[in-house]
């Protein structure tokens, strides 16, 4: 069966308790921020082009309150980082550097791209996104410390892109991972029952309402394969896309057409660039219109366009692996699977598959069969961004959601 998604208000509860007992006080601040999922959209990020992410029902959860000292104390409540879940260090900017336990850099980072002086604090960290399964964790733990920042402090972001960039150079400038711009923006900005369209070029957004989407679920289905791109096979594929777009005198890809791939033979660029072009320039147009069929519900179409995502990355950008292509192809297998796709870099990590409400329990059966490895299964409905949470123990969260960040 699929692994149960604890449910919101639990896990807030869970939080409000653990901090209770770890510090002896109530916590006076409660916020949480979700992981992501990509629907469609895969390496147009940086080539200017869009990407179509939703918030998963997944959330890390930060309670806490003010110490009256200049320092923090945190612990985070992971398994995953359970060998060194206690960390201190002073909130003060000056002092602010990158070290051990590496996972305390992601708040860090946050702290150092706050725009005011954040006063001592002591905190619980309490997640439920899978770490490291490229569900974005990262993103969802520093969304949810800028989002605590933000309540401890007054000082909330004025614009949601503000939260989401500092959020981002917290991720470059402490864990020194050079990610794009999508995970934070989704974490700060999802909705319940939509997908987020996120211009990369320009950094514009649009929310996009999925309207019969109680009809349908989305099974994410995890590898358990490591989901990095090598360095190496990341830059080739990257460098190949600058290459075709300075060949073709254009900025990036996103300014590109599919005539555009006759010059690129013309020129005798090698077949890979060909390829990899190929795949940027359909992907940036899939994402489009997965968006406007989204608009039209209609799923079907949607699907569809995932199947194309996937079968381009598998051919021409060569991201795919054989684990991800048994995952996909067996989902596909079964009548009420709309659409199914790698998501994320590749070579590894999550499928997102489309499927009627009815069917999931069948498709996860078939790939049990089918899927030599261990496979994971979560199943989600687009959900919410960050947000405050009550601090009421005794209070359902629904009560707090007037509150929302
Ligand atoms: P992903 O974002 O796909 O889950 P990353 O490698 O980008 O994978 O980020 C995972 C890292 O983020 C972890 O190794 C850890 O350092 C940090 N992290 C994520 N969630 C938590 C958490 N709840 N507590 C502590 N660290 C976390
Ligand atoms: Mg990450």
């Amino acid at each position: 069966m699929a692994a149960l998604i604890p449910d919101v208000n639990d896990v807030r509860v869970n939080a409000l308790f653990s901090f209770s007992k770890e510090f002896g006080q109530d916590a006076t601040v409660c916020v949480c921020a979700p992981g992501r999922v990509n629907l469609i959209g895969e390496h147009t990020d940086y080539n200017e082009g869009y990407v179509l992410p939703m918030a998963l029902p997944m959330i890390t959860v930060i309670a806490g309150k003010s110490n009256n000292t200049t320092k923090c104390k945190i612990i985070s409540l992971s398994d995953a980082i359970s060998l060194e879940r206690d960390v201190e260090f002073s909130t003060s900017k000056e002092d602010l550097k990158a070290g051990e336990p590496k996972w305390a850099n992601y708040v860090k980072g946050c702290i150092a791209n706050f725009p005011c002086t954040v006063p001592g604090f002591d905190a619980v960290i309490l997640s439920t996104v899978p770490v490291g399964a490229g569900l974005s964790s990262s993103a969802a733990l520093e969304v949810a410390t800028y989002t605590f920042l933000e309540k401890l402090t007054g000082r909330v972001s004025k614009k949601q892109e503000e939260k989401a960039l500092a959020c981002q150079r917290a991720e470059h400038e402490f864990a020194g991972v050079p990610c794009g711009i999508m995970d934070q923006f989704i974490s700060v900005m999802g909705q319940e029952d939509h997908a987020l369209l996120l211009d990369c070029r320009d950094l514009s957004t649009k929310q996009i309402p999925m309207y019969d989407i109680n009809e349908f679920l989305f099974l994410i289905t995890n590898s358990n394969t490591p989901h990095k791109l090598s360095s190496s096979a990341y830059c080739e594929r990257r460098d190949a896309c600058y290459e075709a777009a300075k060949v073709l005198g254009k900025k990036s890809l996103r300014e590109a057409t599919l005539d555009d791939l006759q010059v690129l033979e013309i020129q005798k660029m090698p077949e890979y660039v060909v390829k990899r072009a190929r795949h940027v320039i359909t992907e940036i147009q899939r994402t489009v219109d997965a968006a406007a069929a989204l608009e039209k519900d209609d799923f079907t179409k949607f699907g569809e366009l995932m199947n194309q995502s996937h079968d381009s990355l598998q051919k021409d950008y060569e991201v795919s692996s054989v684990e991800l292509d048994t995952l996909v192809s067996s989902a596909r297998e079964v009548k009420g699977v709309l659409g199914s796709r790698l998501t994320g870099a590749g070579f590894g990590g999550c499928t997102v598959t489309l499927v009627r409400k009815d069917a999931v329990n069948e498709v996860i059966d078939v790939i049990k069969k089918r899927y030599p490895g261990k496979a994971t299964f979560y199943i989600a409905k687009p959900a919410g961004g960050a947000r405050y949470m009550s601090t009421d123990i005794a209070k359902s969260d629904f009560d707090s959601d007037i509150e929302n960040a």
